[in-house]
């Protein structure tokens, strides 16, 4: 029986590893954190984390073939392969401060690994890397290892956020880097694929040299999230010229070159990875003597941030330039739809925003936790491209001025505004006429994700912003 174990219960190798349990029966899986209310909310009924299909499958292989657990040397020495799954966040001071990944936890798995290990082992980065981390870790595992043989390869994760298990299931493609110039590395990279194998068809199972591995998963996260700002930077001239992003973007789409995918106007995009993996990028470029490759990049994320601000401005400005003391109802906190995640969530900037203008506000995520949202809006957020802009709004401030409520109803009474920050389903169905009814007049609705029916509004009486359509007449 083949022993796989993860480090790092996250929201990748939580997901990942569970549906390698549920589709290779013969396989053994621990998945180890050092986090212990991690591992106990994993085997417990209230996973960490939410994502739609992930407790049946769970469910299903949980002390079975899969186990969740702190004993993270004993599994780790156990195991033929070892995934490393752990965070790599951008560093926030020293070399590379504000772009570079921050690679501590990945060399402290890396020599605990050679530490532990008493048999040879297949190492696999299943963490977002930045090129050429492999022979980082290789060297770091074979100056260790008393004699071990360790194949490194790169298995970049591409799932994403609640949408992770049917991606998972049925993926676009499995990607395994490796030293395809040496048997050992080639046995290796065939160990692995043995495993997708088993229910993924063999032409989605790439194997390519660890760095194209490597760099592909940081260049498919640049292209996602450069999708993202090229939209949404032509919701800004939409906005100014009376054209409307939804058609423009569908006529855009329709080129099969382009393809129609990933190309909705919003307030921003969010989530741990698509920010930090193109500072990563951006690193890397100037590292290489690349400045103008590094400019290119850096823009997308500037005009994400632009994005946010505008958003923002158009609803101050709208609001006769004074929102203090104005109750304003926010609707979705979380990152994307179908996720609890609220990291880099564009939420977080846009409510900051208003509470710097002295909002008051009434929050609703159907998922996102209240104790999550009274941190994120008091941690002071890292400024990567030191524009020192950023808003840091105090724990007290934020207890005066927020309050989070537990439906859609409650947050929007009596708000003189509703700002829509992520595109939950239910949001497109609620009783907006009943919704206007309890709101005092003018009924603003500021819709950041282009959920609402925008003539239906405007008949019910809203005066309606959303990103990138014509304003009202
Ligand atoms: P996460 O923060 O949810 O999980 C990482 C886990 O690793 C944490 O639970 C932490 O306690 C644990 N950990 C850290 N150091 C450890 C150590 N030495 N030993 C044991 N456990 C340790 O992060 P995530 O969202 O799962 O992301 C993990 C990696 O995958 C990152 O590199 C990320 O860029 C990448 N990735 C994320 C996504 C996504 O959608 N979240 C998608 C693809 C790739």
């Amino acid at each position: 029986m083949v022993k796989i174990c993860c480090i790092g219960a996250g929201y990748v190798g939580g997901p990942t590893m569970a549906v390698i349990a549920f589709k290779c029966p013969s396989v053994e899986v621990a998945v180890v954190d050092i986090s212990v209310p991690r591992i106990t909310a994993w085997n417990s009924d209230k996973l960490p984390i939410y994502e739609p299909g992930l407790d049946e499958v769970v469910k299903k292989c949980r002390g079975k073939n899969l186990f969740f657990s702190n004993e993270i040397e004993k599994h780790v020495a156990a195991a033929d392969i070892v995934f490393v799954s752990v965070n790599t966040p951008t560093k926030t001071s020293g070399l590379g401060a504000g772009k570079a990944a921050d690679l501590t936890y990945w060399e402290s798995a890396a020599r605990m690994i050679a530490d532990v290990s008493k048999s040879s082992k297949i190492v696999v980065e299943k963490s977002t890397v930045p090129v050429k981390t492999a022979e980082a870790i290789e060297k770091i595992l074979t100056h260790n290892s008393k004699g071990i043989e360790f194949h490194v390869l790169s298995n970049p994760e591409f799932l994403a956020e609640g949408t992770a298990i049917t991606d998972l299931f049925n993926p676009d493609r499995v990607l395994i880097g490796g030293r395809e110039e040496n048997a050992g590395g080639l046995k290796a990279i065939q160990t692995l694929k043995d495993i997708y194998v088993q229910w993924v068809p063999q032409e989605r199972i790439i194997c390519t040299n660890l760095w194209s591995a490597e760099l592909s998963k940081l260049a498919a996260n640049a292209f996602l999230a450069q999708r993202i700002s090229s939209v949404n930077s032509i919701s800004a001239l939409c906005e100014a010229t009376g054209a409307n992003v939804t058609q423009v973007s569908s006529a855009v789409g329709k080129d099969l070159r382009i393809g129609s995918k990933f190309l909705n106007a919003s307030v921003g995009f969010g989530g741990s990875c698509f920010q930090k993996d193109i500072l990563n990028l951006v690193y890397i470029c100037e590292c290489n003597g690349l400045p103008e490759v590094a400019n290119y990049w850096k823009q997308v994320i500037k005009i994400n941030d632009y994005q946010k601000n505008r958003f923002v401005n158009r609803l101050v400005s709208s609001m006769f330039n004074t929102i203090s003391g104005k109750k304003i109802g926010i609707l979705g906190f979380s990152f994307k739809k179908d996720t609890g995640d609220t990291r880099e969530t564009p939420a977080i900037d846009v409510c900051k925003g208003l509470l710097n203008d002295k909002a008051q506000l009434v929050i609703y995520d159907p998922q996102v936790p209240e104790a999550q949202i009274f941190k994120d809006l008091s941690t002071p957020k890292f400024d990567w491209d030191q524009l020192g802009s950023t808003i840091q709004i105090t724990e007290d401030a934020v207890a005066q001025s927020v309050k989070v409520v537990h439906n859609a109803y409650e947050a929007t009474k009596d708000a003189h505004a509703i700002c829509i920050l992520t595109e939950w389903d239910e949001f497109k169905s609620l009783d907006y006429q009943k919704i206007y009814n309890n709101m005092p007049k003018p009924a603003y609705m500021f819709d950041g994700r282009n959920v609402v029916d925008v003539a239906k509004l405007r008949q019910i009486g809203f005066i309606v912003y959303s990103i990138g359509k014509p304003l009202d007449p």
